[in-house]
């Protein structure tokens, strides 16, 4: 596809708002295991919050905002004495646990009790600037892969667990892209989603002062800063002319705008089918509106992760919404002439595959933030919604900071 040509108009804009959305984002702690580069969180020793505080932060998302799953991310999750607990909870107030980790923690005990409290899913960060240790210390993002397999077998182990990865993509892995989302369609049968997260902190080439309501603050106070300049503005559309280059099919089919750029990709969606043999083809905008209202009319809320059965269903989703959706009729031509050249192959199983490309805040040269139109990843900060991936400002200057350009 034409990368250039991407218009917002040819997309279908998911449609999560502030008080109606698929994710919601919680923190029960700011401890971690790991120290990745592109962390926007302090890394704060014995900072779990007690499990009262966490109850009155769902309190305040269910009072607010609807929500199909809550991303129990942090710090690391699993080192949160009363995950186990918290998934309980979150489960019991039918709303969807998943567990944003980096792995380290996990073992198959844990995994079986996180599973029996009725965990949803998981999302496992992995990527080469995590400074892992012992034996993936210095892997690069191919080398890792191996770590990723690790964890998408021990999930399909244990059985019917959404498995998701994310990565965060900086200058010199954006070229990587590509590989990992053949890796992910080799592991289709067990991978359901992929996450590539750009790289975004404040770094000394911009020309910005920064400041607290009216106090002027120094930039090197903000956690998410680098001393050195390092590429902050790769973009959903970078990652996906790289998948392009190797991909010349891939199609995106729905997105978020930015919250005063309606042609900023922040969220780029593209849903494919497919085996491992092959992917069939990627689902168009209409696809993606039938999954959505569907699935709202039904449960009141926006489909966030699907289970892994719903995911192995990329047959029938063929089959049953060819008529609905130019990108589906695409795969059903691709699907029939897969069978004609061997009919056994209609025993095979199809799925449905996410690869999802973000954006963060974007730093427009007039100073202004561009932010996620309709963010998913909004936490509670005093009772407040916020932006989590700001939330340092809010806890070290009670506002979200400014920029201002210098004059
Ligand atoms: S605005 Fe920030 S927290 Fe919200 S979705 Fe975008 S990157 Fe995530």
């Amino acid at each position: 596809m034409d990368t250039n040509g991407l218009l917002p108009t040819d997309l279908y804009r998911l449609p999560w708002t502030l008080p109606d959305n698929a994710i919601s984002w919680l923190e029960p702690t700011a401890q971690c295991n790991l120290a990745c580069d592109g962390c926007y969180r302090f890394n704060e020793k014995n900072s779990h919050k007690p499990l009262d505080e966490v109850r009155q932060e769902l309190d305040i998302f269910q009072k607010f905002r609807k929500t199909d799953c809550i991303s129990i991310a942090g710090g690391e999750p699993l080192l949160y004495p009363h995950i186990i607990d918290l998934v309980a909870e979150i489960k019991s107030r039918n709303i969807k646990p998943i567990i944003n980790t980096n792995g380290v923690a996990l073992t198959k005990a844990f995994l079986k009790e996180l599973k029996n409290a009725g965990v949803f899913g998981f999302t496992f960060h992995v990527d080469s600037k995590q400074g892992r240790s012992g034996d993936w210390k210095n892997k690069n993002e191919l080398e890792l892969n191996e770590l990723r397999y690790y964890y998408a077998r021990m999930l399909a182990d244990v059985k019917n667990i959404a498995c998701s990865f994310n990565a965060t993509v900086y200058d010199d892995t954006l070229q990587y892209v590509p590989s990992l989302i053949n890796w992910a369609h080799e592991n289709i049968d067990i991978v359901n989603t992929i996450v590539f997260i750009a790289f975004r902190h404040i770094v000394p080439q911009m020309q910005f002062d920064w400041y607290a309501y009216d106090r002027k603050v120094d930039w090197q106070n903000v956690h998410y800063h680098s001393d050195d300049e390092r590429k902050v503005d790769i973009k959903s559309t970078d990652m996906l002319k790289e998948t392009v280059k190797v991909f010349p099919d891939f199609k995106p089919a729905a997105y978020l705008n930015g919250t005063h750029q309606s042609d900023a990709y922040k969220w780029l969606l593209t849903e494919r089918v497919g085996n491992k043999d092959k992917i069939f083809g990627y689902a168009g905008e209409k696809f993606m509106e039938l999954i959505m209202a569907a699935y709202h009319f039904r449960n009141n809320r926006y489909l966030s992760y699907a289970s892994p059965g719903t995911i192995k269903m990329g047959k029938s989703s063929i089959l049953l919404l060819w008529p609905f959706d130019k990108g589906i009729k695409k795969a059903l031509k691709n699907y029939l002439s897969y069978i004609v050249k061997n009919p056994f192959r209609i025993f095979k199983r199809a799925n449905l595959q996410t690869v999802l490309f973000i954006q963060p805040v974007d730093f427009k040269e007039d100073g202004s933030q561009v932010m996620c139109d309709g963010c998913p990843d909004i936490t509670v900060y005093k009772d407040r919604l916020v932006w989590s991936c700001r939330l340092e400002e809010q806890k070290q200057f009670n506002t979200f900071l400014r920029s201002i350009p210098r004059s």
